[in-house]
């Protein structure tokens, strides 16, 4: 099994192979192909596993689908939940790399600094924002964040949002976005809360376990 056998757009294929990736690990053998047709996933997996690319890589070759007029301005299609700073980095960083060759925009979003040049990020128009729940809020309170054009959530390591006490905020998120939508959920383990949690908002979801 190779990328080549995933079913990925040129642009897609060009940049994992920049990146020196030239075999997908299980979770993204498994992941890939049901993100792109389009169903809900529930992802069982620890960081490490590849699980950024299972995630990024199909939401960026559904989303470069999408084709802009000059004088239309970008809406954000896709919301990637992370509960650090770090993991937002990181997962920025690889939807920089997965992405250079397609024309999607995306930004990254979290506490702990200045709003500005989050906002001034924002205002300029993406496609796909990755964020921590309470800086979302935050923007979204304040009017910077629109998501009614939202397609496909994601929602990333949903236990650690549980033991780092912003499970409450994820539900808040989650209660904003509209409801006909893709979502892919990922936990390293899967305790009571995170069980029902993914009950509520994955429809008919496949599972894959790593
Ligand atoms: P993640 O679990 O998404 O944090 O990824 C862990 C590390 O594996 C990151 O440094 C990725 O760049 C790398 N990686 C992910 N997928 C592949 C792949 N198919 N081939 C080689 N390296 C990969």
């Amino acid at each position: 099994m190779t990328f080549d056998n995933l079913q990925l757009i040129e642009p897609i294929l060009k940049a994992l192979k920049s990146e020196g990736y030239e075999v997908p690990t299980p979770i993204q053998q498994q992941a890939i192909p049901v993100v792109l047709q389009g169903r809900d996933l529930l992802g069982c997996a620890q960081t490490g596993t590849g699980k950024t690319a299972a995630f990024s890589v199909p939401i960026l070759q559904l989303l470069s689908k999408t084709k802009y007029q000059p004088k239309n301005h970008r809406v954000i299609h896709s919301l990637i939940l992370t509960p650090t700073r770090e993991l937002a980095i990181q997962i920025g960083e690889s939807i920089e790399a997965y992405g250079k060759y397609t024309d999607l925009k995306h930004t990254v979003i979290f506490g702990g600094v200045s709003q500005l040049a989050q906002t001034n990020a924002l205002k300029k128009g993406i496609d796909i924002l990755v964020a921590t729940p309470g800086r979302l809020l935050d923007l979204m309170g304040q009017g910077f964040i629109d998501l009614k054009h939202l397609q496909i959530f994601v929602l990333d390591e949903a236990d650690r949002m549980l033991d780092m006490g912003f499970i409450h905020d994820v539900k808040k998120v989650i209660a904003k976005i509209p409801h006909q939508r893709q979502t892919l959920f990922f936990s390293a383990t899967m305790p009571t809360e995170i069980q029902k949690l993914a009950n509520t908002i994955l429809t008919d979801p496949v599972k894959v376990e790593v």
